[in-house]
């Protein structure tokens, strides 16, 4: 179960805790943040060779091995438990889709909380015995220097880090930009994925370095579902088609009816890479899956060519930003309980840069007078950083049906005007 440095005390608690661990294996030099949380901690150090004697047994297939936390519909996140069996399938999978070799060498910049940074970036490249470079803080200009410096293969990002590169290579002068250029233009591949990648943005990438992005969707339940190819047309806008045992179809259809074009619904997924279930929710698990046994992505596409386009989410409570699946109903649990807010909802509204961004409407009790910085301030503690909202709207009511329910739609444009 990895946890996030950067995540406050909140966030670790509900994991540590939801996953019920028994220790928790720290760097020295981090082992204060998990202090008090009322678990084992092993302090790892550079002397430190044993961390105790372990029961040794031989795993199986349907062993788990690895929970990541990921945001639903409903409330704090919950664990998403991979078996040996479905992780082997997610790493061999991408191997053989992105042609990995032991000759490639990856720069590494995203977190490992995340199965983009974990699976796609890391283990990946120790599968087959390739290099993988940590990048640490993610800093545009930092990364092309070192994409133009050192012999790097393959770069992967989330859509908002290729927005930040973009503007890095746009304030930069001409000879960093021919140098930066040149360096990515050496490698053989640059992926993109995670949330939609703006056909801007590819086109922008195209122009400043000769690649054309190979833009792949995927879920932290199911590992990467759908891509590109490496070789052969990448189409804008498109996320390509299923990779390497795995299937999908839209919402309903029959196997025959899977191969033709124009279909348009919620895409199911079925394959080896496919998770076992959340951990300790057997209900959410059972209504994630269809009665035959096809996981449901919560995601509209329409099959084009062969090929899919994603049409977004079907729930207004899930944002996407900076890559982050974010919900909004654990942000506004945690607004409820403020105690200047009468009232209060959480939208995603569209942004350039981060996808969406967490964007937060309310309505104040009398007398009080909130910011936006304020509410951050005291969200922090609770809530990751990439969670608080940065945009903020005060109303005197919100947009509610005639159920008394928040129209979030409507909601949205309440951001139209606000800073
Ligand atoms: P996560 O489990 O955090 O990786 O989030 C998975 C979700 O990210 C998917 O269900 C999609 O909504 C979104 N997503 C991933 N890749 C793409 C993509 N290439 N285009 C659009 N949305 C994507």
């Amino acid at each position: 179960v990895p946890l996030c440095p950067e995540h406050p005390r909140g966030e670790l608690a509900h994991v540590v805790g939801d996953a019920d661990v028994d220790a928790i294996v720290a760097e020295a030099s981090l082992a204060d943040l998990v202090d008090g949380l009322g678990r084992r901690i092993v302090r790892l150090g550079p002397s430190v060779t044993a961390v105790g004697r372990a029961r040794r047994r031989v795993m199986t297939d349907s062993d788990p091995v690895l929970m990541l936390y990921t945001s639903g519909t409903t409330g704090r996140p919950k664990g998403v438990v991979h078996t040996q069996a479905s992780l082997r399938a997610q790493i061999t999978c991408l191997v053989q889709a992105w042609q990995w070799q032991p000759t490639d060498r990856i720069l590494h910049v995203l977190p490992l909380h995340h199965t983009h940074g974990l699976v796609n970036k890391l283990l990946c490249p120790l599968w087959v015995g390739a290099r993988c470079d940590f990048g640490g803080r993610f800093d545009p200009v930092e990364v092309f220097e070192r994409l133009a410096a050192e012999p790097f293969t393959l770069f992967m990002a989330v859509p908002t880090i290729y927005a930040k590169l973009i503007a890095a290579w746009d304030d930069a002068d001409g000879p960093s930009r021919a140098r930066w250029s040149a360096g990515c233009a050496r490698l053989r591949l640059m992926v993109s994925g995670s949330a939609a990648l703006p056909v801007p943005s590819l086109e922008r990438w195209r122009t400043i370095c000769g690649h054309t992005l190979l833009e792949r969707y995927g879920m932290t339940e199911t590992g990467i579902v759908l891509t590109n190819p490496v070789h052969g047309e990448r189409r804008a806008g498109y996320v390509g088609t299923p990779t390497p045992g795995m299937e999908v179809r839209v919402a309903g259809e029959n196997a025959a009816a899977a191969q033709n074009d124009g279909a348009e619904g919620e895409l199911e997924v079925r394959g080896g890479n496919v998770f076992a279930g959340y951990w300790r929710r057997p209900d959410e698990t059972a209504a994630s899956f269809t009665d035959d046994g096809w996981f449901r992505t919560g995601d509209q596409v329409t099959r084009e060519g062969g090929s899919y386009r994603i049409n977004g989410r079907l729930s207004t409570d899930i944002i996407k930003s900076g890559g982050y699946k974010i919900s909004a109903l654990e942000i506004e649990s945690v607004f409820a309980g403020h105690p200047d807010l009468a009232e209060c909802t959480v939208v995603g509204v569209a942004d350039d840069v981060w996808g969406e961004r967490v964007a937060l409407a309310v309505v104040p009790r009398s007398a009080a007078t909130v910011t936006l910085e304020g509410l951050r301030t005291w969200a922090q503690g609770e809530l990751a950083p990439y969670k608080l909202p940065t945009r903020l709207a005060v109303v005197s009511e919100l947009p509610r049906n005639a159920m008394g329910k928040v129209v979030k739609t409507q909601a949205r444009t309440l951001f139209d005007q606000a800073s």
